[in-house]
Protein backbone atom coordinates (compact mmCIF):
# COMPACT_ATOMS: atom_id res chain seq x y z
CA UNK A 1 0.00 0.00 0.00
CA UNK A 2 1.12 3.44 1.00
CA UNK A 3 4.90 2.67 2.77
CA UNK A 4 6.76 2.72 -0.47
CA UNK A 5 8.73 6.30 -1.15
CA UNK A 6 6.01 7.50 -3.96
CA UNK A 7 5.13 10.49 -5.49
CA UNK A 8 2.94 12.77 -3.71
CA UNK A 9 -1.19 12.18 -3.58
CA UNK A 10 -2.93 13.73 -6.70
CA UNK A 11 -5.95 13.72 -4.50
CA UNK A 12 -6.27 14.13 -0.52
CA UNK A 13 -8.89 13.74 2.23
CA UNK A 14 -8.98 14.04 5.13
CA UNK A 15 -11.75 13.27 8.06
CA UNK A 16 -14.91 14.00 5.49
CA UNK A 17 -17.74 13.66 7.02
CA UNK A 18 -21.70 14.33 5.32
CA UNK A 19 -24.94 13.95 6.44
CA UNK A 20 -28.50 14.45 4.68
CA UNK A 21 -30.84 14.94 7.42
CA UNK A 22 -30.77 11.92 10.13
CA UNK A 23 -28.35 9.91 7.33
CA UNK A 24 -24.84 9.86 7.93
CA UNK A 25 -23.76 9.06 4.25
CA UNK A 26 -20.26 9.91 5.11
CA UNK A 27 -18.81 9.24 8.57
CA UNK A 28 -15.03 10.34 8.51
CA UNK A 29 -13.32 9.21 5.07
CA UNK A 30 -9.11 9.50 4.89
CA UNK A 31 -7.84 8.75 1.60
CA UNK A 32 -4.81 9.87 -0.57
CA UNK A 33 -4.57 8.54 -4.09
CA UNK A 34 -1.35 8.78 -6.16
CA UNK A 35 -0.69 9.65 -9.65
CA UNK A 36 -1.60 6.25 -12.07
CA UNK A 37 -3.89 4.59 -9.43
CA UNK A 38 -7.15 2.54 -10.63
CA UNK A 39 -8.62 3.00 -7.55
CA UNK A 40 -12.17 0.59 -7.01
CA UNK A 41 -14.39 1.61 -4.59
CA UNK A 42 -17.06 -1.13 -3.71
CA UNK A 43 -19.48 -1.17 -1.09
CA UNK A 44 -23.59 -2.16 -0.26
CA UNK A 45 -25.92 0.26 -2.09
CA UNK A 46 -26.50 2.95 0.47
CA UNK A 47 -22.48 2.58 1.89
CA UNK A 48 -21.67 6.36 0.93
CA UNK A 49 -20.03 5.70 -2.78
CA UNK A 50 -21.44 8.37 -4.46
CA UNK A 51 -21.58 10.62 -1.77
CA UNK A 52 -17.51 9.91 -1.58
CA UNK A 53 -17.02 10.40 -5.31
CA UNK A 54 -19.08 13.96 -5.55
CA UNK A 55 -17.05 15.26 -2.89
CA UNK A 56 -13.38 13.62 -3.98
CA UNK A 57 -14.42 15.31 -7.46
CA UNK A 58 -15.75 18.68 -5.75
CA UNK A 59 -19.78 18.28 -6.96
CA UNK A 60 -20.79 18.69 -3.50
CA UNK A 61 -18.71 19.94 -0.26
CA UNK A 62 -18.62 17.93 2.76
CA UNK A 63 -19.99 19.27 6.17
CA UNK A 64 -16.22 18.47 7.62
CA UNK A 65 -12.82 17.71 6.40
CA UNK A 66 -10.61 18.32 3.42
CA UNK A 67 -10.19 17.33 -0.15
CA UNK A 68 -6.88 18.63 -1.80
CA UNK A 69 -6.33 18.51 -5.39
CA UNK A 70 -2.30 18.48 -6.75
CA UNK A 71 -3.06 18.62 -10.42
CA UNK A 72 0.25 17.69 -12.76
CA UNK A 73 0.90 21.28 -13.40
CA UNK A 74 2.09 22.15 -9.91
CA UNK A 75 -0.75 23.80 -9.20
CA UNK A 76 -2.62 22.48 -5.20
CA UNK A 77 -6.02 23.24 -4.95
CA UNK A 78 -8.15 22.57 -1.70
CA UNK A 79 -11.88 21.83 -3.53
CA UNK A 80 -13.53 21.86 0.05
CA UNK A 81 -12.38 25.55 0.59
CA UNK A 82 -13.55 26.99 -2.86
CA UNK A 83 -16.63 28.26 -3.63
CA UNK A 84 -19.17 26.76 -6.78
CA UNK A 85 -18.00 28.34 -9.53
CA UNK A 86 -14.09 27.67 -8.84
CA UNK A 87 -14.66 24.40 -8.59
CA UNK A 88 -17.19 23.99 -11.38
CA UNK A 89 -14.02 25.30 -13.56
CA UNK A 90 -11.27 22.77 -11.91
CA UNK A 91 -13.86 20.06 -12.48
CA UNK A 92 -14.41 20.90 -16.34
CA UNK A 93 -10.48 21.61 -16.50
CA UNK A 94 -9.07 18.99 -13.90
CA UNK A 95 -11.58 16.19 -13.70
CA UNK A 96 -13.48 13.59 -16.01
CA UNK A 97 -16.35 12.33 -15.42
CA UNK A 98 -17.99 8.52 -16.94
CA UNK A 99 -21.57 8.51 -14.86
CA UNK A 100 -23.46 5.31 -15.23
CA UNK A 101 -25.60 6.91 -18.00
CA UNK A 102 -23.14 8.75 -20.39
CA UNK A 103 -25.19 12.05 -19.99
CA UNK A 104 -24.58 12.98 -23.27
CA UNK A 105 -26.18 15.72 -25.21
CA UNK A 106 -28.46 14.01 -27.30
CA UNK A 107 -28.75 17.19 -30.18
CA UNK A 108 -24.90 16.94 -30.80
CA UNK A 109 -23.03 14.47 -32.79
CA UNK A 110 -20.40 12.33 -30.57
CA UNK A 111 -17.47 14.53 -31.83
CA UNK A 112 -19.00 17.46 -30.71
CA UNK A 113 -19.92 15.61 -27.63
CA UNK A 114 -16.29 15.11 -27.17
CA UNK A 115 -15.59 18.47 -28.29
CA UNK A 116 -17.62 20.55 -26.17
CA UNK A 117 -15.63 20.31 -22.95
CA UNK A 118 -12.38 21.46 -24.77
CA UNK A 119 -14.29 24.30 -26.08
CA UNK A 120 -15.64 25.39 -23.04
CA UNK A 121 -12.30 25.32 -21.75
CA UNK A 122 -10.86 27.51 -24.14
CA UNK A 123 -10.33 25.57 -27.50
CA UNK A 124 -10.97 26.48 -31.05
CA UNK A 125 -13.84 24.63 -32.41
CA UNK A 126 -11.44 23.17 -35.15
CA UNK A 127 -9.19 22.12 -33.20
CA UNK A 128 -11.66 20.77 -30.36
CA UNK A 129 -13.02 18.32 -33.05
CA UNK A 130 -9.74 17.27 -34.60
CA UNK A 131 -8.79 16.08 -30.68
CA UNK A 132 -12.07 14.58 -30.06
CA UNK A 133 -12.14 12.89 -33.36
CA UNK A 134 -8.63 11.12 -32.14
CA UNK A 135 -9.82 10.04 -28.75
CA UNK A 136 -13.15 8.45 -30.44
CA UNK A 137 -10.57 6.50 -33.07
CA UNK A 138 -8.78 5.29 -30.02
CA UNK A 139 -11.56 4.55 -28.19
CA UNK A 140 -12.44 1.93 -31.12
CA UNK A 141 -15.39 4.17 -32.42
CA UNK A 142 -13.48 5.63 -35.85
CA UNK A 143 -15.94 6.65 -38.60
CA UNK A 144 -18.86 7.58 -35.62
CA UNK A 145 -18.00 11.24 -35.07
CA UNK A 146 -21.29 12.17 -36.99
CA UNK A 147 -23.70 10.27 -35.30
CA UNK A 148 -25.78 11.39 -32.23
CA UNK A 149 -26.00 9.28 -29.40
CA UNK A 150 -29.49 7.97 -29.76
CA UNK A 151 -27.71 6.66 -33.33
CA UNK A 152 -24.95 4.34 -30.96
CA UNK A 153 -25.54 1.55 -28.58
CA UNK A 154 -25.02 1.92 -25.44
CA UNK A 155 -21.44 0.11 -25.30
CA UNK A 156 -20.56 2.87 -27.80
CA UNK A 157 -22.08 6.21 -25.81
CA UNK A 158 -20.08 4.73 -22.97
CA UNK A 159 -17.14 4.97 -25.52
CA UNK A 160 -18.01 8.72 -26.33
CA UNK A 161 -17.69 9.32 -22.61
CA UNK A 162 -14.82 7.55 -21.75
CA UNK A 163 -13.59 9.95 -24.46
CA UNK A 164 -15.38 13.30 -23.69
CA UNK A 165 -13.67 12.89 -19.88
CA UNK A 166 -10.22 12.09 -21.21
CA UNK A 167 -10.02 14.66 -24.26
CA UNK A 168 -9.36 17.35 -21.38
CA UNK A 169 -6.39 15.75 -19.97
CA UNK A 170 -7.48 15.32 -16.62
CA UNK A 171 -5.30 14.65 -13.94
CA UNK A 172 -8.07 12.12 -12.47
CA UNK A 173 -11.07 10.29 -14.08
CA UNK A 174 -13.57 9.62 -11.69
CA UNK A 175 -16.14 7.14 -13.22
CA UNK A 176 -19.85 6.00 -11.12
CA UNK A 177 -20.84 2.68 -11.97
CA UNK A 178 -19.72 3.17 -15.64
CA UNK A 179 -21.21 -0.03 -17.10
CA UNK A 180 -24.25 -0.45 -14.49
CA UNK A 181 -26.46 -0.15 -17.20
CA UNK A 182 -24.85 -2.38 -19.74
CA UNK A 183 -24.58 -6.01 -20.36
CA UNK A 184 -21.89 -7.92 -19.07
CA UNK A 185 -19.82 -8.89 -22.55
CA UNK A 186 -19.98 -4.90 -23.20
CA UNK A 187 -19.39 -3.89 -20.00
CA UNK A 188 -15.88 -6.17 -20.27
CA UNK A 189 -15.14 -4.34 -23.27
CA UNK A 190 -16.28 -0.50 -21.96
CA UNK A 191 -14.17 -1.42 -18.72
CA UNK A 192 -10.85 -2.43 -20.34
CA UNK A 193 -11.44 0.62 -22.60
CA UNK A 194 -11.96 2.98 -19.36
CA UNK A 195 -8.87 1.39 -17.81
CA UNK A 196 -6.68 1.07 -20.28
CA UNK A 197 -7.10 4.86 -21.59
CA UNK A 198 -6.57 6.07 -18.25
CA UNK A 199 -3.75 4.06 -16.62
CA UNK A 200 -1.73 3.71 -20.25
CA UNK A 201 -1.30 7.26 -19.36
CA UNK A 202 -0.19 7.47 -15.64
CA UNK A 203 -3.52 9.54 -15.10
CA UNK A 204 -5.74 8.66 -12.08
CA UNK A 205 -9.14 6.89 -12.19
CA UNK A 206 -11.40 6.41 -9.00
CA UNK A 207 -14.26 4.45 -10.47
CA UNK A 208 -17.21 2.92 -8.05
CA UNK A 209 -18.53 -0.31 -9.28
CA UNK A 210 -20.59 -3.36 -8.05
CA UNK A 211 -18.57 -5.71 -10.55
CA UNK A 212 -15.89 -7.73 -9.51
CA UNK A 213 -14.36 -7.83 -12.67
CA UNK A 214 -13.98 -4.14 -12.71
CA UNK A 215 -12.56 -4.66 -9.15
CA UNK A 216 -9.71 -6.66 -10.43
CA UNK A 217 -8.63 -5.21 -12.72
CA UNK A 218 -7.69 -1.62 -10.76
CA UNK A 219 -4.47 -1.29 -8.62
CA UNK A 220 -6.45 -0.75 -5.51
CA UNK A 221 -9.70 -1.94 -3.75
CA UNK A 222 -11.44 0.27 -1.17
CA UNK A 223 -14.24 -1.35 0.52
CA UNK A 224 -16.69 1.28 1.58
CA UNK A 225 -19.33 0.78 4.75
CA UNK A 226 -21.44 2.83 6.58
CA UNK A 227 -19.96 5.96 5.18
CA UNK A 228 -16.64 4.41 6.46
CA UNK A 229 -13.44 2.83 4.54
CA UNK A 230 -13.78 -0.90 5.86
CA UNK A 231 -10.22 -1.80 4.05
CA UNK A 232 -8.15 -0.37 1.52
CA UNK A 233 -5.86 -2.94 -0.54
CA UNK A 234 -3.41 -2.59 -2.87
CA UNK A 235 -3.62 -5.47 -5.82
CA UNK A 236 -2.22 -6.55 -8.82
CA UNK A 237 -4.18 -5.38 -11.43
CA UNK A 238 -6.20 -8.32 -13.62
CA UNK A 239 -5.82 -8.06 -17.26
CA UNK A 240 -8.93 -6.38 -18.41
CA UNK A 241 -11.05 -8.42 -21.04
CA UNK A 242 -10.15 -7.64 -24.71
CA UNK A 243 -10.99 -4.03 -25.76
CA UNK A 244 -11.56 -4.88 -29.23
CA UNK A 245 -15.44 -5.66 -29.68
CA UNK A 246 -17.78 -2.48 -30.00
CA UNK A 247 -21.22 -3.12 -29.46
P1 LIG B 1 -24.13 4.55 -2.62
O1 LIG B 1 -23.62 5.29 -3.80
O2 LIG B 1 -23.10 3.74 -1.92
O3 LIG B 1 -25.34 3.73 -2.94
P2 LIG B 1 -24.88 7.18 -1.63
O4 LIG B 1 -23.65 7.93 -1.42
O5 LIG B 1 -25.67 7.49 -2.86
O6 LIG B 1 -24.60 5.62 -1.53
O7 LIG B 1 -25.85 7.42 -0.39
C1 LIG B 1 -25.42 7.25 0.96
C2 LIG B 1 -26.61 7.56 1.87
O8 LIG B 1 -26.98 8.92 1.77
C3 LIG B 1 -27.87 6.77 1.51
O9 LIG B 1 -28.55 6.47 2.72
C4 LIG B 1 -28.66 7.74 0.67
O10 LIG B 1 -30.04 7.49 0.75
C5 LIG B 1 -28.31 9.07 1.30
N1 LIG B 1 -28.31 10.16 0.32
C6 LIG B 1 -27.48 10.31 -0.73
N2 LIG B 1 -27.72 11.43 -1.43
C7 LIG B 1 -28.78 12.03 -0.79
C8 LIG B 1 -29.51 13.25 -1.00
N3 LIG B 1 -29.21 14.07 -2.01
N4 LIG B 1 -30.51 13.52 -0.13
C9 LIG B 1 -30.81 12.70 0.89
N5 LIG B 1 -30.15 11.55 1.16
C10 LIG B 1 -29.15 11.21 0.33
MG1 LIG C 1 -24.18 5.27 -5.84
Amino acid sequence: MNDAPLTPPVLTARGLTKSYGPTRALAGVDLAIRPGESVAVMGPSGSGKTTLLHVLSGIIVPDAGQVTLAGADGTRHELTGLNEEHRARLRRERLGFVFQEGLLLPELTARENVAMPLMLNGAHRKAAEQTAARWLESLGLAGMGDRRPGELSGGQRQRVAIARAQAVEPDVVFADEPTGALDSDTSDAVLASLISSTVSRGRTLVVVTHDPSVAAACSRLVRVRDGRIESDTAQRPAQPASEGTVR
